[in-house]
């Protein structure tokens, strides 16, 4: 008799457990999956009301979707298997509505102490919030990726420690390859031209320590025909600052890349034909000047000085077309040879001075420093930021020029305390044409050539050049040798 007691409460706790679960839950006695309890929630889900409990689930859920239902249930309750049901639609009454919902279903064996199976815990629980953010994330990710697919560019996630790489078929397609090919990453390494592979190797490696990885190069596809790239990714590191992964983008630069070719070989071709007729000119100016001088006729002296100041202006413009389009082509050759940079600072400074009659240049010579470089370079870098300093500061402002030796490099910088640099276009200065346009230079003409220039000068001596500015406070330039040789 306490037996029965005690059986009868601990199956009022379990229907009471059941009742109250915020889960839908019922439990199917017996092979006929008799309902023996049946929650709120999952009465919901069924469509039904509690006068179900008690009868058969066939005879509670009559109909097609019922039987297969039913069917689903007898399976289990026959093999034992406990069965998993993910994100199961049911179109559910609520609010006034029908509205498509999602659930997860198990249906558990349930075993008596001889493990002979009793009958089935159903419990299902609802997923429609996380099932729709799933969808709206996929959504996201498909436009996105229809997107990136219509720039023609693509995509890649790399392994930094296996070395694997997952890419979009894109990837595939811009090295000449089957878009449905899976490809490696030392596969597409070959695939580099040979005279820029060791740029990439470099920018690789450069992309391990800093974390970004840039580049621009030819690959040469099976059937031998070259073509351009340009790769930029990110690295992602662990807590160990160990890299894991680098995730990137490619696409085919091939049409930018001869636009470019050609636009560089016609300012070639144009700036070496100017070249002769300038030079012709300069020599003839110079001989009038001589002759001039031998007269007492000031107009026609002056004139000539002028006349020769231009064509040294377009001279320097011209060598800086010409330079420019050997960089392009990685022509450009140092001289190195021995020198005293106080020497070239105060030879570049008499050269400036005519140019700049109302400014204060100012350099404090100190102790010969002796370095290994391209004398006529680095004086050209030299000038052009003494020339811009003039440029971009007034009349009657100071602009001092200095040379020291900091840690093993040489470090020479130009400052002057003109109309300076907002902080998004100190980085761009640097970059081939780029030039600031505002009320501040407006007037003052140029090609935003000069940084660039004198940037690849400093890259090629294994230097570097920066700028340190406040928008209206003035700027300084600097550049850092490595010394090559002993320094006196
Ligand atoms: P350019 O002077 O011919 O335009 P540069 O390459 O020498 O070309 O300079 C690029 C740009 O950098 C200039 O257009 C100017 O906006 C800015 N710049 C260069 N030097 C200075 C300076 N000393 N102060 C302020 N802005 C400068």
């Amino acid at each position: 008799m306490k037996n029965n007691d005690q059986n009868t409460s601990a199956g009022q706790r379990i229907n009471d457990l059941i009742t109250q679960a915020p889960v839908a839950i019922s439990f199917l006695k017996g092979h006929e999956l008799i309902i023996e309890s049946a929650n709120i929630h999952i009465l919901e889900l069924w469509g039904k009301q509690d006068d179900i409990v008690g009868k058969s689930l066939a005879l509670a859920l009559p109909g097609p979707d019922g039987l297969a239902y039913t069917k689903l249930l007898q399976e289990v309750y026959k093999n034992g298997h406990v069965h998993y049901g993910y994100e199961t639609k049911v179109w559910l009454y609520r609010n006034g509505h029908n509205n498509l919902f999602y659930f997860d279903f198990v249906y558990n064996p349930v075993k008596d102490a001889g493990n002979n199976i009793i009958g089935i815990m159903v419990v299902a629980t609802e997923v429609t919030k996380q099932v729709i953010a799933r969808q709206l994330l996929e959504d996201t990710e498909e436009r996105l990726r229809l997107a990136i697919e219509a720039t023609g560019i693509s995509n890649w996630d790399l392994d930094m420690v296996e070395r694997t790489i997952i890419a979009s078929p894109r990837l595939a397609e811009i090295f000449g390859l089957d878009p449905e090919e899976k490809v490696t990453h030392p596969q597409l390494r070959d695939m580099i031209h040979p005279d820029d592979k060791p740029m990439v190797l470099n920018a690789f490696e450069n992309a391990v320590k800093t974390g970004v990885y840039l580049y621009e190069a030819r690959i040469v596809w099976t059937d031998g025909s070259i073509h351009w790239i340009r790769t930029g990714g990110k690295v992602v590191y662990n807590e160990q600052h160990k890299p894991l992964r680098m995730l990137g983008t490619t696409y085919d630069i091939t049409e930018r890349k001869h636009d470019e070719m050609m636009k560089n070989d016609f300012i070639a071709l144009a700036s070496h034909e100017l070249k002769t007729p300038l030079t012709s000119l300069k020599a003839y100016t110079q001989l009038l000047a001589v002759k001039a001088k031998k007269t007492d006729d000031t107009f026609f002296i002056n004139a000539l000085e002028k006349s020769e100041k231009q064509i040294n202006k377009m001279t320097r413009l011209i060598h800086g077309f010409l330079d420019m389009s050997k960089i392009e082509l990685g022509k450009l050759q140092l001289n190195q040879q021995l020198f005293d940079i106080g020497t070239l600072i105060t030879e570049v400074i008499a050269d400036s001075i005519p140019n700049a009659p109302g400014h204060n240049l100012f350099f404090k010579a100190g102790s010969p420093i002796h370095i290994m470089a391209d004398k006529e370079k680095i004086g050209q870098v030299l000038g052009n930021l003494v020339s811009n300093a003039i440029k971009y500061s007034a009349k009657g402002s100071t602009i001092t020029i200095t040379a020291k030796m900091q840690g093993e490099n040489l470090q020479v910088s130009v400052k002057d305390q003109g109309i300076g640099l907002k902080l998004k276009d100190q980085q761009k200065i640097f970059q081939r044409f780029y030039r600031v346009e505002n009320e501040s230079t407006y007037g003052l003409s140029g090609f935003g050539i000069g940084l660039y220039l004198s940037a690849e000068i400093i890259r090629l001596h294994h230097g570097k050049i920066a700028v340190e500015s406040e928008e209206g406070y003035g700027a300084e330039f600097y550049f850092l040798l490595p010394m090559q040789a002993t320094n006196s």
